[in-house]
C-alpha cells in the first residue's frame, strides 16, 4: 500500500488497485490472469469502492429488505420489498460478470470471479452471498445436471447485461442444518411431475428465480442417501408462481441486506437433477463452490478490516504523537496483515486447485479432489475466524468511532461473523477434513507429498522457518495415523487438527511468497512469514523491531539483510 493511500477513504479508492498483497500474489502465481483480466480486474474495484460499499451502509442501516402481506398463491417474489439501490449493485455484479465469465463457450477460470468475490466482500458480504448462490445454481445446471434442464436454464443465470436471473440454495431445514440427511421435504411423482412439499428454513436470496432444494422421495431411505436434488423455479413454465411461499424473513445480527427467507414449499414443481443417493453428493458439491468463496469473503474482510485500521492508526494522534507510531499499535496491525496474507494465499490456493479439479475434460484425479476438501476444510475454517477477529480489532484500533454505525467497521464484524456458520462450523470443517486426513483418501500423506518439496527448495535464510512446519506436517501424519486405528478418538482429535492444518497450510503459503519476494532482493513478505511461524509454531518471544514495522505494513522492499 502506497502510503497516500492511507490517508484516502475507502470510496475515493481502487479495491484491486491499491491491495499491494493481491499484486505480488498473483504476480508470482497466476501472471496471465492479471494480463488477461487486470483492466477488468481494475474496474470492479473501482465499483466496488465508488458504489457497493456506500449502497451496502444504506441498505444496511436505512432500507433493509422486508415482506409485505399479500393473498395466497401469488409469486413468492411480489411480497419482497428490496430497495433499489441493492437490486441495482445486485445486478451489476452479473453484468460484470461474476458468474458469466465462468460458463459459455470460452469460460474463464474461476479463480477470476473468486477474486472479483474477495473484492465485492471488502464492501458487502450481502450482495456476495447471492451471487455465489447464483454461481452455484449455474455450476449443477452447467457441469452436472441434465442436458435438457441446462439447455433450458442456464443461459438465464450467466447472462451479462444486466437482465440475469439468480439462483439459491435450499438444504437448512429446522431439525437438520450440519446435518443435511435429517431433511424431511418430501419430493412426490404425480402424474404431473415431480412436486415437493416441506419447510425450508434458511434460504438466502429468498425470491431468486431458481433455487437446488434436497429433498427425499416418498419411500427413499433414511438419511443423507436418500436425499435427491431438485430444481425449483419460481415461475412455472407457463409464468404462473409456484407453490411456494415466503413464510418471514430472519431479523439478523448481521448481513441485513440479503433476504434469508423461511419457505413453506406446498406441493412446489420441481425438475429432478439427481435421484438418491446422487442428490446429496451433488449438493455437497454446490457447496463447496460456495465454501471457495466464503473463503475469499472472510479474506476480503480482512482486508477491508485492514484497510480501515491502518488509515486510522496513520491519522490519529494521541499523547502527542499519531498512534502508528506506537509499538503496540504497530503489533496490532502486523497481526491483522499477517493472518490477512495467510488467509489470501490459502484463498488463491483453494481456487487453482478447484479450476484443476473442475477441468471441462475432467482429466483431475481422486488426489486432487481431496486435496481440495482438504484445502477448503482448513482455509473455511481459518479465514472466517479471522475475519471476524480482525474485524473486532479493526474497531478496537478506531476507538470509540470504530464502535457506532458511521463506520464500516460495526457493520464489519456483524457480517463477517456469518462467515463462520454459514456454509458449516469449524466443527463440521474439522469432521470434513478428518474423512479426509485419515480416510481412504489418506490426506496426510497427499498433504505432506505435496508442500515437502516447497518446503525443501526453500532459500538458505527461509530454510531455518521451514523446521517447524516440516515437523507440524509429520505430527499430523502421525495424528492421522493413530486415529486410522483407532477412529473412535478422531472427532476429540479434529479440532486440533484443523487448527494444525490451518497453521501448516498459512505458512506455506507465506513462505512460498517469501522465496519469490526474496528472488528480487526484498525481504518483506520473509519478515511476515518469520512473524507468523514464530507466532504459530515456535511461539518464540517477539522482538520488536519499530524501524521495519511501517515499511511491511505499507508493502515497501525491504534489504535481504535485515533478515
Ligand atoms: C444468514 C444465514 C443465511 C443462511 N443461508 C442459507 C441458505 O441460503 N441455504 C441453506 O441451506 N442454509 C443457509 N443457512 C444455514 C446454515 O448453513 C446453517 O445454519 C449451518 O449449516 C448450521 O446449521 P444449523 O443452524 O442447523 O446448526 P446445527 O447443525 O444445529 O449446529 C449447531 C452447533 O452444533 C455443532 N455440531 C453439529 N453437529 C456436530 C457434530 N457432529 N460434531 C460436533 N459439533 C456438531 C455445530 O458445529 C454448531 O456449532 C444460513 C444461515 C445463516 C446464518
Amino acid at each position: 500500500m502506497d502510503r497516500s493511500l492511507s490517508s484516502r477513504d475507502f470510496h475515493d479508492g481502487n479495491a484491486y488497485a491499491d491491495d499491494s498483497y493481491l499484486h505480488l500474489l498473483l504476480r508470482s502465481t497466476r501472471p496471465e490472469l492479471v494480463t488477461r483480466h487486470g483492466a477488468r480486474l481494475e474496474a470492479f474495484g473501482r465499483w466496488v469502492a465508488a458504489e457497493v460499499d456506500a449502497a451496502a451502509a444504506y441498505t444496511d442501516h436505512e432500507a433493509p429488505p422486508r415482506l409485505v402481506e399479500a393473498g395466497e398463491g401469488g409469486d413468492p417474489a411480489a411480497r419482497l420489498v428490496i430497495n433499489p439501490r441493492y437490486a441495482a449493485v445486485h445486478r451489476e455484479a452479473y453484468r460484470h460478470g461474476m458468474v458469466g465469465l465462468n460458463h459459455g463457450s470460452r469460460p474463464e477460470p474461476f479463480l477470476l470471479t473468486f477474486l472479483m468475490g474477495y473484492l465485492l466482500s471488502e464492501a458487502d458480504i450481502s450482495i456476495h452471498c447471492p451471487v455465489t448462490l447464483t454461481g452455484a445454481v449455474a455450476l449443477v445446471l452447467d457441469r452436472l445436471a441434465p442436458a435438457e434442464l441446462k439447455g433450458r436454464y442456464l443461459e438465464p443465470l450467466t447472462r451479462m447485461d444486466g437482465t440475469a436471473a439468480t439462483g439459491g440454495t435450499w438444504a437448512t431445514e429446522r431439525d437438520g442444518g450440519s446435518d443435511v440427511g435429517a431433511s424431511t421435504t418430501i419430493a412426490r411423482a404425480t402424474n404431473d411431475g415431480l412436486r415437493l412439499s416441506g419447510f425450508k428454513w434458511f434460504c438466502s436470496n429468498a425470491g431468486s428465480d431458481l433455487a437446488l432444494a434436497t429433498a427425499r422421495p416418498e419411500g427413499a431411505p433414511p438419511g443423507s442417501s436418500g436425499l435427491g436434488l431438485y430444481l425449483v423455479p419460481r415461475l412455472k413454465s407457463d409464468g404462473s408462481p409456484n407453490g411456494y411461499r415466503i413464510r418471514r424473513l430472519k431479523d439478523k445480527l448481521g448481513t441485513r441486506g440479503l433476504p434469508t427467507g423461511e419457505i413453506d414449499l406446498t406441493d412446489a414443481f420441481a425438475h429432478e437433477i439427481a435421484p438418491p443417493p446422487r442428490g446429496f453428493k451433488l449438493m455437497m458439491e454446490a457447496l463447496e463452490f460456495s465454501r471457495v468463496h466464503n473463503i475469499f469473503a472472510a479474506a476480503g474482510a480482512q482486508r477491508r478490516a485492514f484497510t480501515e485500521a491502518l488509515r486510522h492508526a496513520a491519522g490519529r494522534s494521541a499523547f502527542g504523537a499519531p498512534i502508528l507510531s506506537y509499538p503496540m499499535v504497530q503489533s496490532s496491525l502486523l497481526d491483522i496483515q499477517m493472518e490477512l496474507e495467510a488467509s489470501l494465499g490459502m484463498a488463491v490456493m483453494a481456487a487453482d486447485v478447484f479450476d484443476e479439479v473442475w477441468r471441462r475434460d475432467g482429466s483431475a484425479g481422486e488426489e486432487s479432489r481431496a486435496w481440495l476438501r482438504l484445502l477448503v476444510a482448513a482455509a473455511k475454517y481459518r479465514t472466517a475466524e479471522q475475519a471476524v477477529r480482525a474485524a473486532s480489532a479493526a474497531i478496537e484500533m478506531l476507538g470509540g468511532i470504530g464502535y457506532t454505525e458511521e463506520y464500516a467497521t460495526a457493520r464489519l464484524l456483524r457480517d463477517a461473523q456469518v462467515l463462520t456458520v454459514w456454509e458449516g462450523t469449524a466443527n463440521i470443517q474439522a469432521l470434513e477434513l478428518l474423512r479426509i486426513l485419515a480416510g481412504p483418501a489418506d490426506g496426510a500423506r497427499i498433504l505432506s507429498n505435496l508442500l515437502a518439496p516447497g518446503l525443501e527448495q526453500l532459500p538458505n535464510p527461509l530454510q531455518d522457518l521451514a523446521k517447524p512446519i516440516r515437523g507440524a506436517i509429520a505430527g499430523i501424519g502421525a495424528a492421522a495415523g493413530r486415529i486410522r486405528s483407532q477412529p473412535q478418538n478422531g472427532p476429540a482429535q479434529a479440532r486440533i487438527l484443523l487448527e494444525k492444518t490451518a497453521d501448516v497450510l498459512s505458512a506455506a503459503t507465506l513462505l512460498a511468497t517469501a522465496k519469490t519476494r526474496l528472488v528480487e532482493s526484498d525481504a518483506r513478505s520473509a519478515l511476515v512469514a518469520r512473524r507468523y511461524i514464530d507466532r504459530r509454531f515456535t511461539r518464540r518471544d517477539l522482538t520488536h523491531d519499530a524501524s521495519l514495522a511501517e515499511p511491511v505494513l505499507f508493502y515497501e522492499a525491504i534489504e535481504p539483510g535485515e533478515l
